[in-house]
C-alpha cells in the first residue's frame, strides 16, 4: 500500500490543546505547593524499551527541565518505577494460572542495562537527576497498609469496576519458597489483616498487610490506583520536602483514568482534587491510527515493513548511536515549548522523518 502526503503539519486546536495551547508549564507550575517536584514514570523491564516507553521518558525529563527554567528555584526530578513484579513466566497448574515475575525469575537483569543508559542519557541531556526503585520499595510507604485495607474492605464496590470480566480485586503475593504466584489472585483470602495465598507446591501462606506491605504486588488498574492515592497523600504532607507529577502514555488518558481512577478514589473517601497531575505521552501509532504494540511484534513478527529503530532502544541505539535517543528527546521537549503539540497523536512517518 502506497500512501501519497504533501508532508505539511498541521496542529489544529481543540480540547486540551485549546486551552493548554502556550501555557501548560505556566498552568503546571500554579498547581505546585512545594519547592521540590518529582516526576514519576513507569515501565515493566521485560523487553527492550519499546518506542512508547522512550516517549515517555522522555517527556518526563523534558518537562523537568522546562519546569527548573520557568522556576529557577524549583528543584525537580525523575523517579522511574520499575514494574518488576510483571509476570516473566506464565504457568499454568491444574486450570488456574500462575506467574513468576521478572523480580523472581531474574528476568528483568536482561533489560535493565538499557533503561539504566536511557535513563543516565537523558538525564545528561536535560540535567536532570533521576532515581529508580522497584515495587518493594515504593510497597513500604508507610500509607500502603491502610489504602490496601481501604481496598479490600470496599472490594465489592471497587471489583467491577477495577475487574469487569470477573469482579476479583487483583493483589497477589509470591509464596516466599518458590515464588509461584497466582496470577489473578482468585484464591486469596482476607481475614483482619492478613491476606491468605495459596502455592499450588507448599500450600497456604500468609501476608500481613500491616508489616509486610512490601510483599504485595497488584494489577495494572489497581496499581493505578493505590499509586495515585499514595503520590496525593505524599502532596499533601507538609512534613515531606516534594510533591508527585505522574507522567504516563496517552492510551491510559480519558475513560481510563476516568473510571479506573478518580470513581475508584472517590469510593475509598479520598479527595479526587488532591490526586497527582498526570501528563500524557502523545501515541505513537501504526499506518491504521493503532498505538506501536512491543507485544505484537514479538509474538507475531508485525510491522515487518517497518525500520527497525522504530521497535525498541535496541535497534535505535544500534542504528541511530546515542543520536537517535537525543532527537526523539529533542522532539518531546518541542512538545512541551509549543504545549498544544502534546495534545495529540504521531504517526510512525512523522518519526521516520524527525529520525532521517
Ligand atoms: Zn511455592
Amino acid at each position: 500500500m502506497l500512501f501519497e502526503t504533501d508532508g505539511k503539519v498541521y496542529n489544529p486546536l481543540g480540547g486540551g490543546s485549546y486551552v493548554y495551547q502556550d501555557s501548560l508549564i505556566q498552568y503546571m507550575h500554579s498547581q505546585l505547593r512545594k519547592k521540590k517536584v518529582k516526576i514519576s514514570i513507569g515501565a515493566q523491564p521485560n523487553s527492550s524499551p519499546h518506542f512508547g516507553t522512550l516517549e515517555v521518558f522522555c517527556l518526563a525529563f523534558a518537562l523537568a527541565n522546562m519546569l527548573c527554567h520557568y522556576d529557577k528555584e524549583l528543584q525537580v526530578s525523575v523517579l522511574f518505577e520499575m514494574v518488576d513484579t510483571a509476570p516473566a513466566i506464565a504457568q499454568k497448574i491444574g486450570d488456574k494460572n500462575y506467574q513468576i515475575s521478572l523480580r523472581e525469575s531474574g528476568e528483568m537483569n536482561k533489560y535493565i542495562d538499557q533503561y539504566n543508559e536511557i535513563l543516565e542519557q537523558l538525564s545528561s541531556i536535560s540535567n536532570i537527576s533521576y532515581q529508580v526503585r522497584g515495587q518493594r520499595e515504593f510497597n513500604r510507604h508507610t500509607s500502603i497498609p491502610d489504602i490496601v485495607k481501604k481496598v479490600i474492605s470496599h472490594r465489592d464496590l471497587l471489583a467491577p469496576i477495577l475487574e469487569p470480566k470477573k469482579h476479583i480485586i487483583r493483589i497477589r503475593s509470591a509464596c516466599p519458597i518458590c515464588g509461584l504466584t497466582d496470577k489473578k489472585g482468585i484464591e486469596n483470602k482476607f481475614v483482619d489483616n492478613k491476606m491468605i495465598c495459596f502455592c499450588p507446591k507448599h500450600g497456604e501462606f500468609e501476608v500481613d498487610i500491616d508489616t509486610e506491605s512490601y510483599r504485595l504486588e497488584y494489577n495494572t488498574p489497581l496499581r493505578n490506583l493505590i499509586r495515585g492515592i499514595v503520590y496525593s497523600i505524599d502532596n499533601q504532607d507538609d512534613n515531606l520536602d516534594y510533591e508527585w507529577i505522574r507522567i504516563t502514555g496517552a492510551d491510559y488518558a480519558g475513560f481510563y483514568q476516568e473510571q479506573l481512577l478518580y470513581k475508584t478514589t472517590d469510593i475509598l473517601g479520598y479527595s479526587v482534587s488532591k490526586l497527582p497531575m498526570i501528563l500524557y505521552a502523545s501515541l505513537v501509532t501504526d499506518w491504521s491510527g493503532a498505538k506501536l504494540s512491543k507485544s505484537l511484534y514479538v509474538n507475531e513478527g508485525a510491522y515487518r515493513y517497518l525500520p527497525s529503530y522504530m521497535i525498541n532502544y535496541d535497534n535505535l541505539r544500534k542504528e541511530k548511536g546515542s543520536m537517535g535517543l537525543a532527537k526523539v528527546y529533542s522532539e518531546v521537549h518541542s512538545w512541551l515549548e509549543e504545549s498544544y503539540k502534546l495534545f495529540r497523536n504521531y504517526s510512525i512517518y512523522y518519526f521516520m522523518e524527525v529520525l532521517k
